[in-house]
Protein backbone atom coordinates (compact mmCIF):
# COMPACT_ATOMS: atom_id res chain seq x y z
CA UNK A 1 0.00 0.00 0.00
CA UNK A 2 1.45 3.07 -1.18
CA UNK A 3 1.10 6.32 1.33
CA UNK A 4 -1.34 7.93 0.09
CA UNK A 5 -3.58 5.15 -0.65
CA UNK A 6 -6.61 5.34 2.13
CA UNK A 7 -7.72 1.54 4.05
CA UNK A 8 -10.79 0.16 2.94
CA UNK A 9 -12.60 1.64 6.21
CA UNK A 10 -10.89 5.18 5.37
CA UNK A 11 -13.24 4.98 2.29
CA UNK A 12 -16.30 3.92 3.96
CA UNK A 13 -16.15 6.45 6.82
CA UNK A 14 -14.81 9.66 4.37
CA UNK A 15 -17.81 8.17 1.20
CA UNK A 16 -20.55 8.13 4.14
CA UNK A 17 -19.36 12.19 5.62
CA UNK A 18 -19.93 12.91 1.87
CA UNK A 19 -23.18 11.31 1.58
CA UNK A 20 -24.22 13.08 4.93
CA UNK A 21 -23.19 16.66 3.22
CA UNK A 22 -25.28 15.80 0.49
CA UNK A 23 -28.30 14.92 2.25
CA UNK A 24 -28.06 18.34 4.68
CA UNK A 25 -27.17 20.26 2.07
CA UNK A 26 -30.54 18.63 -0.19
CA UNK A 27 -32.57 18.85 3.00
CA UNK A 28 -32.31 22.80 3.57
CA UNK A 29 -32.02 23.88 -0.17
CA UNK A 30 -34.91 25.80 0.22
CA UNK A 31 -34.11 27.96 2.87
CA UNK A 32 -30.98 28.93 0.78
CA UNK A 33 -31.00 32.21 -1.41
CA UNK A 34 -31.95 31.83 -5.39
CA UNK A 35 -28.34 32.54 -6.07
CA UNK A 36 -24.90 33.62 -3.68
CA UNK A 37 -23.18 36.44 -3.64
CA UNK A 38 -19.77 36.03 -5.69
CA UNK A 39 -17.55 37.99 -6.37
CA UNK A 40 -16.46 41.97 -6.14
CA UNK A 41 -19.88 43.03 -7.60
CA UNK A 42 -21.49 41.41 -4.84
CA UNK A 43 -21.32 43.92 -2.70
CA UNK A 44 -23.57 46.23 -5.18
CA UNK A 45 -26.47 44.21 -4.11
CA UNK A 46 -26.09 45.97 -0.72
CA UNK A 47 -25.81 49.65 -1.29
CA UNK A 48 -28.87 51.21 -1.40
CA UNK A 49 -30.80 51.93 -4.68
CA UNK A 50 -29.39 55.57 -5.94
CA UNK A 51 -32.50 58.43 -5.39
CA UNK A 52 -31.61 59.80 -9.04
CA UNK A 53 -31.47 58.43 -12.30
CA UNK A 54 -28.35 57.60 -13.80
CA UNK A 55 -27.50 57.26 -17.41
CA UNK A 56 -27.15 53.52 -18.70
CA UNK A 57 -24.37 52.89 -21.19
CA UNK A 58 -23.53 50.39 -23.00
CA UNK A 59 -19.44 50.01 -24.05
CA UNK A 60 -18.88 48.63 -27.61
CA UNK A 61 -15.89 47.47 -29.02
CA UNK A 62 -15.27 50.15 -32.43
CA UNK A 63 -12.04 48.73 -34.09
CA UNK A 64 -10.50 47.45 -30.94
CA UNK A 65 -11.53 51.11 -29.26
CA UNK A 66 -14.21 51.12 -25.96
CA UNK A 67 -17.02 53.35 -27.37
CA UNK A 68 -19.51 54.43 -24.63
CA UNK A 69 -23.48 55.00 -26.04
CA UNK A 70 -26.72 55.19 -24.14
CA UNK A 71 -27.98 51.97 -23.69
CA UNK A 72 -30.78 52.69 -25.51
CA UNK A 73 -29.27 53.05 -28.49
CA UNK A 74 -28.20 49.58 -28.41
CA UNK A 75 -29.95 46.10 -29.01
CA UNK A 76 -28.91 42.98 -28.03
CA UNK A 77 -30.10 40.07 -30.84
CA UNK A 78 -28.96 36.44 -30.67
CA UNK A 79 -29.02 36.13 -34.58
CA UNK A 80 -27.20 38.08 -36.97
CA UNK A 81 -29.39 39.96 -39.33
CA UNK A 82 -30.95 39.00 -42.55
CA UNK A 83 -32.06 41.98 -44.20
CA UNK A 84 -30.18 45.63 -44.76
CA UNK A 85 -29.70 47.53 -41.80
CA UNK A 86 -30.86 51.21 -42.03
CA UNK A 87 -28.05 53.25 -40.21
CA UNK A 88 -28.66 57.13 -40.17
CA UNK A 89 -25.40 58.82 -41.30
CA UNK A 90 -24.03 60.04 -38.32
CA UNK A 91 -22.36 63.84 -38.36
CA UNK A 92 -18.70 63.02 -38.90
CA UNK A 93 -18.76 60.63 -41.28
CA UNK A 94 -16.56 62.08 -43.81
CA UNK A 95 -15.95 58.81 -45.36
CA UNK A 96 -19.17 58.44 -46.95
CA UNK A 97 -20.15 60.08 -49.84
CA UNK A 98 -22.46 63.19 -49.19
CA UNK A 99 -24.39 62.20 -51.64
CA UNK A 100 -25.56 59.08 -50.10
CA UNK A 101 -27.43 61.29 -48.27
CA UNK A 102 -28.85 61.07 -44.70
CA UNK A 103 -29.11 57.36 -44.12
CA UNK A 104 -26.94 54.27 -45.90
CA UNK A 105 -27.63 50.39 -45.66
CA UNK A 106 -25.41 48.14 -44.52
CA UNK A 107 -25.08 44.43 -45.93
CA UNK A 108 -26.82 41.94 -43.81
CA UNK A 109 -23.99 39.01 -45.48
CA UNK A 110 -20.84 41.11 -45.56
CA UNK A 111 -21.67 44.13 -43.81
CA UNK A 112 -20.80 46.67 -47.16
CA UNK A 113 -21.99 50.07 -47.07
CA UNK A 114 -24.04 51.06 -49.78
CA UNK A 115 -26.44 54.23 -50.65
CA UNK A 116 -29.89 54.20 -50.28
CA UNK A 117 -31.70 55.76 -53.68
CA UNK A 118 -35.02 56.59 -52.53
CA UNK A 119 -36.89 53.48 -50.92
CA UNK A 120 -36.09 50.40 -52.28
CA UNK A 121 -37.93 47.00 -50.66
CA UNK A 122 -34.90 45.15 -51.61
CA UNK A 123 -30.62 45.36 -52.51
CA UNK A 124 -27.78 43.97 -54.50
CA UNK A 125 -24.93 44.27 -52.56
CA UNK A 126 -21.60 45.18 -54.97
CA UNK A 127 -19.55 43.41 -52.90
CA UNK A 128 -21.15 40.01 -51.80
CA UNK A 129 -23.51 39.48 -54.55
CA UNK A 130 -26.45 39.10 -52.11
CA UNK A 131 -29.90 40.77 -52.33
CA UNK A 132 -31.77 41.14 -49.31
CA UNK A 133 -34.88 42.83 -48.16
CA UNK A 134 -34.32 46.73 -46.78
CA UNK A 135 -35.28 46.61 -42.77
CA UNK A 136 -37.15 49.83 -43.32
CA UNK A 137 -39.81 48.99 -40.27
CA UNK A 138 -37.10 48.76 -37.24
CA UNK A 139 -38.48 50.56 -34.70
CA UNK A 140 -35.71 53.00 -34.58
CA UNK A 141 -36.85 54.14 -38.26
CA UNK A 142 -40.19 55.03 -37.63
CA UNK A 143 -41.20 58.58 -38.59
CA UNK A 144 -38.02 58.45 -40.95
ZN1 LIG B 1 -22.74 42.03 -49.03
Amino acid sequence: MHEFDLDPEAVRRLGHRVADLVADHRAHLLERPVFGKVGEAARLFDEPLPQEGQPLEAVLDVNRRPLRVPHYLVQVVSHPPTRWSVVPRPERAGELPPEWGPHYAVCPSCRERAALRGRPRRLACSRCHGEFAVAWDEEYLIGV
